[in-house]
Order: C-alpha cells, then sequence, then structure tokens
C-alpha cells in the first residue's frame, strides 16, 4: 500500500503496466446506445440485461413513488425509515423466489457484507469459490471465519475441506452465476455438500435473478426448485436489484427465522438508512416486467445467435448461457487495444484485467441486454470476424 507521498508514482506505475482504470462519464440514460466523449456508442458494458433501467414504466414507477412517498426514507429500517413500499417489495420478492421472507439492502456490496458476518464469526467456516465476487471475499474477511476457498467448480476438493473441517458453523459461499466467465456454480451438487455437512449455502445470484429460469434465478434453471417447491431452510439467496432489475438495492431471501436474525443482526441493515421508498416502487414494477417472458425471450435469442455466429474466432469464448460472453484474450495490453479498436467502430466493449480476473486471462466482458436489437449484435460479431481477420 502506498503512503500519502507515494501515490502519485503508484499510479504512474499503474498506468505503466496497463492497469490504470477510470470511470467514463455517459451523457445519456443507460441503454443500448449511449453517448460519451461526443460519441455515439453501441454498448456491451451494462449489467441492465432486460433492458429495464430506463423502461418507461419503471420511470414512472419511480416518479410516482416519489410524489407518493417523498425524496428519503428518512431513517433507519428499524427506527422508523420502513415504509409501507420496502414491506410490499420484501414481501413480493420473497414470494418471487418462493422464500418465506426476505430483507432489504441498499446493495448487493452491503447484503454479502451484512449476511455473512451476521451468520458466521470466530470458530465458524466458509468455504468459498476462488471465482466468487470481491464482496463475497471482503464478508468473510469481515467475519473473522476461517476462510477456505476451493478451485472454480471444483466440488470434490470443496468435500475434501468440508469433511476436514470441525468448525462449529460451516457456510458455503458461491455466485450462482460467475461475473466475469458467465458460466454458473453446480447448485444441486451445493446442496447436497449443504446438506451432507449441516451447512448454510449462500448464494449470490446477482447475474441469474431476473434472467434465468424465468426470471426467478439460477436455481430455477438448473431445476434445482420448481415452481412448487420450497426454498430449503438452509440456504440463503441474494439477488442484486440494480442488474437486470435496472434499478438498485439487494435482497437476502430465506426462512422466517433467518430474516428475523438478519433483522438483528446484519449491520449494513440496522446501522444505514433505509433505501429511499420510491426505489421499491420502481422495483415493484420491474418485478412485474420480469414475470412477462417477452425481454427474456429476446435476450435468450441474443444469446443464441451471438454464441452461434462467433463460433470459430480466433480466441476462446468461455461457455454461457447467460448474457455474459467473455472473449478471453490473455495479456492485459491487447485486450485493451482490441476493446479500443471496437470503440473506434462505435462498439463499447470493455476490456477486463486483473486483479479483476487471474493474471493473463484478460478478456473482452460482452454484456447482452434484451434492450439491443438483432442488428446490434451482428454489427458486434462483424466488427470481432473483422478484427480478427485483419
Ligand atoms: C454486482 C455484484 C454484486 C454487488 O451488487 P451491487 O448491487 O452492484 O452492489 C455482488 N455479487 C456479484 C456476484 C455481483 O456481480
Amino acid at each position: 500500500m502506498p503512503t500519502p507521498a507515494e501515490l502519485s508514482s503508484a499510479l504512474d506505475h499503474l498506468a505503466a503496466i496497463h492497469r490504470l482504470r477510470h470511470r467514463h462519464i455517459l451523457d445519456s440514460p443507460q441503454g443500448r446506445v449511449l453517448s460519451a466523449a461526443d460519441q455515439a456508442l453501441l454498448s456491451f458494458a451494462s449489467n441492465d440485461y432486460l433492458g429495464l433501467a430506463n423502461h418507461p414504466e419503471v420511470v414512472a414507477a419511480l416518479q410516482h413513488g416519489a410524489a407518493q412517498w417523498g425524496a428519503g426514507a428518512g431513517a433507519s429500517a428499524l427506527v422508523n425509515g420502513h415504509l409501507r413500499p420496502h414491506a410490499t417489495l420484501e414481501q413480493a420478492l420473497a414470494q418471487w423466489l418462493q422464500a418465506e421472507a426476505g430483507l432489504l439492502f441498499g446493495d448487493g456490496f452491503l447484503a454479502n457484507v451484512g449476511v455473512i458476518p451476521a451468520l458466521v464469526g470466530r470458530g465458524d467456516a466458509i468455504f468459498a469459490d476462488r471465482l466468487n465476487h470481491a464482496s463475497l471475499n471482503a464478508a468473510a474477511q469481515l467475519s473473522r471465519a476461517q476462510l477456505h476457498r476451493f478451485h472454480h467448480n471444483d466440488m470434490s476438493q470443496l468435500r475434501h475441506l468440508l469433511a476436514n473441517s470441525d468448525a462449529k458453523c460451516k457456510l458455503i459461499a458461491v455466485d450462482a452465476v460467475y461475473s466475469m466467465d458467465g458460466d454458473e456454480a453446480p447448485l444441486a451438487d451445493l446442496l447436497q455438500l449443504a446438506e451432507d455437512y449441516q451447512a448454510w449455502l449462500y448464494i449470490d445470484d446477482a447475474h441469474g435473478f431476473g434472467v434465468l429460469g424465468e426470471g426467478k434465478g439460477t436455481l430455477f434453471e438448473q431445476g434445482v426448485l420448481s415452481t412448487t417447491s420450497p426454498l430449503p431452510e438452509q440456504v440463503v439467496v441474494m439477488a442484486t436489484l440494480g442488474k437486470a432489475a435496472g434499478v438498485a438495492g439487494a435482497v437476502v431471501v430465506g426462512s422466517q427465522s433467518l430474516i428475523a436474525w438478519l433483522e438483528n443482526r446484519a449491520a449494513t441493515a440496522i446501522y444505514t438508512t433505509a433505501p429511499p421508498p420510491a426505489l421499491a416502487c420502481a422495483l415493484l414494477a420491474s418485478l412485474a416486467l420480469i414475470r412477462d417472458s417477452t425481454a427474456r425471450q429476446r435476450l435468450q435469442q441474443h444469446i443464441a445467435f451471438f454464441r452461434e455466429a462467433t463460433a470459430g474466432l480466433p480466441w476462446p469464448i468461455l461457455p454461457s448461457r447467460t448474457p455474459i460472453q467473455a472473449v478471453v484474450i490473455g495479456e492485459d495490453g491487447q485486450a485493451l487495444a482490441l476493446s479500443q479498436q471496437l470503440r473506434q467502430q462505435g462498439l463499447w466493449v470493455p476490456a477486463i484485467r486483473p486483479p479483476t480476473v487471474p493474471e493473463g486471462s484478460a478478456r473482452l466482458r460482452i454484456s447482452l441486454s434484451a434492450a439491443h436489437q438483432q442488428a446490434d449484435v451482428a454489427a458486434l460479431v462483424a466488427a470481432l470476424w473483422q478484427i480478427a481477420q485483419s
């Protein structure tokens, strides 16, 4: 870590190794076509998988919500910031995910770092996939439980670690869909292991909610749960509400007693102002749109078309049936150059570099969305082929 005096040379070093990152200002709402730096860009960068971030019905619900319930919640949920729209939304999301109850958080990062330390602490153990999201790693550190990381999706290593642990309370934590790869955790196997070793199974479904399993998420896509099966009591599901749902926030769902425990012990839901109630109103509109499969069908067509049309490109495209399509380039500088070339052709495709992904696996992370038109995806594919052949 740099001292204050060392900051500028540390930044220069990052730039020299192609690791300096900065934000780009958008001069338009999130959507398929963005305006940035006086350029119109076709975007394959957002997590707005269903095109709800600027959907007229969601925007109208936000406006009406603000008119009826005001701009801010004014207090933490436990004091007096828990308004009717929050309660209605929690109930609607719990019901949609077939859980007994739900608890809202300001965002997914806060949900992870609040819930996991509320369930495990000193003397307990967390079993985490190596490719888990940074917020799950932060949650593990904050909890002070012993952290065992297993190789990506390696269930035999996980079984071995669980069998050899004498921790009082065990928690397995995974991303359901891996955010930089687009592949999925084997949830049926994980649930079996959780049962065999009396562990919690914590599923971060940031990228599955709204998209997979008819909108109910990865457990449903994989057939672990059907529309008639309740969420098992040792399972905790976290769904973020800023990605497919297009707004902001996160919900954690589980058993009645789990949620009552979290209401009392999850620091990031207790010592923080409740989200603006209008956000809950907007999210109720999002949920209604998620229930309708039209956007999801369009998205699935884009995914199928993209995979078919890119077969044979010189770069490996990781297996994925999700909107996250990772084209692995390898070297940081090369991934950046490719992203730059696409940008010159009016296409915004981010290059993702370490430490977000493992060393030597810099990649283009293409996000497809129901907001795209078929011609948009065709334009991206054509640009990739043209670069590959030049
Ligand atoms: C985005 C993401 C989060 C954080 O959610 P926010 O609501 O954006 O804070 C957590 N986990 C995973 C896997 C994510 O991709």
